[in-house]
């Protein structure tokens, strides 16, 4: 680290030895993308992205003091939502402490166009994209594009500069990506940029605009997605892999196929890759794949289990899912929306009023509802892990959520240590499995344990026979 400033080493350092080497780099590449950083993006062996220090640092360049901490997402010292939040929209929005600052909140789909059929839900993600385009409020979107060169990674971040770029960015990438590349891009490329991303991702943009003049004024929209968790490479793999693509071998990937005639959440995934020679394609239902279950949380990065940020609260507007049992039998996708920015919010109002949206105004509670294990997750969970890693004494980011064991009762302390347990030796088994050339190995390893996470989850006895008793008396409920 020569050519670093005293400060900016400092930091640095502390960067690598508290979030990296904790295990809490999503791997979002802001830190990369700050000038002349010595950092770079790597996929690990386990397929995620991480910050990585070349083990030589002689070629830096001298440089100012930047400063990594104030930028990472996870470290200690970056503002956190709630403040980047209250600085964007405290003036004008109101806090739900679920779903965060909004003006309104919606459910439902495009009918303009295919947007809905193309996207992975309603295709608000790639509609709100093309509208900043076509009402020319922006000159590029920065999203997510399938890469279609072979022995590269599958996805990535790429800037879209017409409507037809803009569509073919449509649907969910359940895969590691990272923004060092697109940042060097807007930064060399003058223009007004909408970004989306995952809640995480659109915190780290934030900050980085905190302290990078061109990336404030240039990125004039984030579009946030809601977040369960992000995956490795290793997810896609895994479905390849029981069609009879082996790894290395696949091509693309559809998490998100829409199969007509089912609930929206048993969507098909489709792959394409070369079995044997030959290039197959195949398309099954989601449930019919071992591993799909994101209960179950297979391939999750570490990050994951310590972030508080499911409705991507310091985003301009979001969207996801909407898991709410009057939408979820329509197989087509219905998203759930909140909006913060007042000129998004004028766009949606329009589109709703011209026919081109089809969308019911929900409460915040209802958004919260949608997406009620994931909050769960980053809530009690989230307080019981952190509560683990104070015990061990062993450092964690800061969180909104205060650390304690009391909001969860043992029986399900025990879910929440197995959940981890799960995440933690799916990339392990995996990368054997993968060594050994053997599917089922990792499957054989990884059984054992979801079914001590399934038996950990039944109810106790009594809560079953109380269950039963209501039911004699009470047949009607
Ligand atoms: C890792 C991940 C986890 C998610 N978890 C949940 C969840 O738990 N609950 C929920 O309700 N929704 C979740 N979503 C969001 C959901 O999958 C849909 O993306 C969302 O509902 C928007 O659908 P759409 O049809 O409106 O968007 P589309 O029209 O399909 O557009 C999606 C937009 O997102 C961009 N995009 C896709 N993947 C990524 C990515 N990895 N990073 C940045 N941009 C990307 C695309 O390029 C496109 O611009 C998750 C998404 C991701 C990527
Ligand atoms: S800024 Fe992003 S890539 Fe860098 S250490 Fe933090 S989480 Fe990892
Ligand atoms: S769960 Fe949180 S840390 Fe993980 S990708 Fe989503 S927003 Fe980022």
């Amino acid at each position: 680290m020569t050519g670093l400033t005293p400060s900016s080493r400092q930091e640095l350092s502390t960067l690598m030895n508290t979030v990296v080497e904790g295990g809490y780099c999503i791997g979002c590449g802001v830190c990369a993308a700050l000038p002349h950083s010595p950092l770079t993006i790597q996929l690990d062996d386990y397929g995620c992205y991480q910050a990585t220090l070349p083990p030589s640092q002689e070629e830096c360049q001298p440089q100012q003091a930047v400063s990594y901490l104030s930028i990472c997402p996870f470290a200690e010292g970056s503002a956190n939502e709630d403040e980047i939040a209250r600085d964007a929209f405290g003036d004008r929005c109101t806090y739900h402490d679920q779903i965060g600052y909004y003006l309104e909140t919606y459910a439902g789909y495009v009918a303009e166009g295919d947007f809905r059929g193309q996207g992975s839900s309603g295709g608000m993600g790639t509609w709100i994209l093309a509208e900043l385009f076509r009402q020319n409020q922006i000159d590029y979107a920065v999203h997510v594009h399938q890469q279609p060169e072979p022995g590269k990674q599958l996805f990535k971040f790429q800037v879209s500069s017409n409507l037809d770029e803009i569509r073919y960015g449509a649907k969910s990438r359940y895969y590691p990506v990272e923004l060092s590349e697109v940042i060097q891009h807007i930064r060399e490329q003058p223009g007004r940029y909408a970004i989306v991303g995952v809640p995480c991702f659109i915190k780290a943009i934030r900050l980085l605009a905190k302290v990078d003049t061109v990336i404030c004024d240039r990125i004039r929209f984030c579009i946030g997605l809601v977040c369960g968790h992000l995956k490795s490479t290793r997810f896609a793999d895994m479905f390849a892999w029981q069609c009879g693509i082996s790894p290395g071998q696949l091509q693309s990937i559809n998490f998100r196929k829409k199969l007509p005639g089912r609930n929206a959440n048993r969507y098909g995934v489709e792959v394409v890759g070369m079995s044997n020679g030959q290039q197959v394609t195949v398309t099954k239902p989601n449930n019919e794949f071992f591993g799909f279950l994101w209960g179950h949380g297979f391939f999750k990065y570490q990050a994951c289990d310590f972030c508080d940020d499911v409705l991507a609260e310091t985003a301009d507007m979001t969207v996801g899912d909407a898991w709410l049992p009057q939408y979820v039998e329509d197989s087509q996708g219905t998203n759930v929306l909140v909006v913060r920015h007042p000129l998004l919010q004028s766009m949606v109002q329009q589109g709703k009023d011209s026919g081109r949206l089809k969308l019911d105004m929900i409460s915040p509670q209802q958004v919260a509802q949608s997406q009620d294990a994931g909050l769960r997750h980053r809530r009690e969970g989230l307080a019981y892990r952190l509560h683990l890693k104070d015990q061990a004494q062993e450092w964690r980011p800061p969180k909104r959520v205060n650390p304690s064991k009391a909001l969860l009762n043992p029986k399900f302390r025990k879910v929440h240590q197995l959940r981890m347990e799960l995440a933690r030796v799916s990339h392990h088994a995996f990368a054997q499995a993968i060594a050994d050339g053997d599917f089922n190995q990792f499957k054989n390893r990884m059984e054992p344990k979801i079914k001590e996470y399934n038996a950990a989850r039944q109810p106790y006895i009594w809560q079953r026979v109380l269950k039963k008793i209501l039911k004699l008396i009470l047949p009607g409920r």
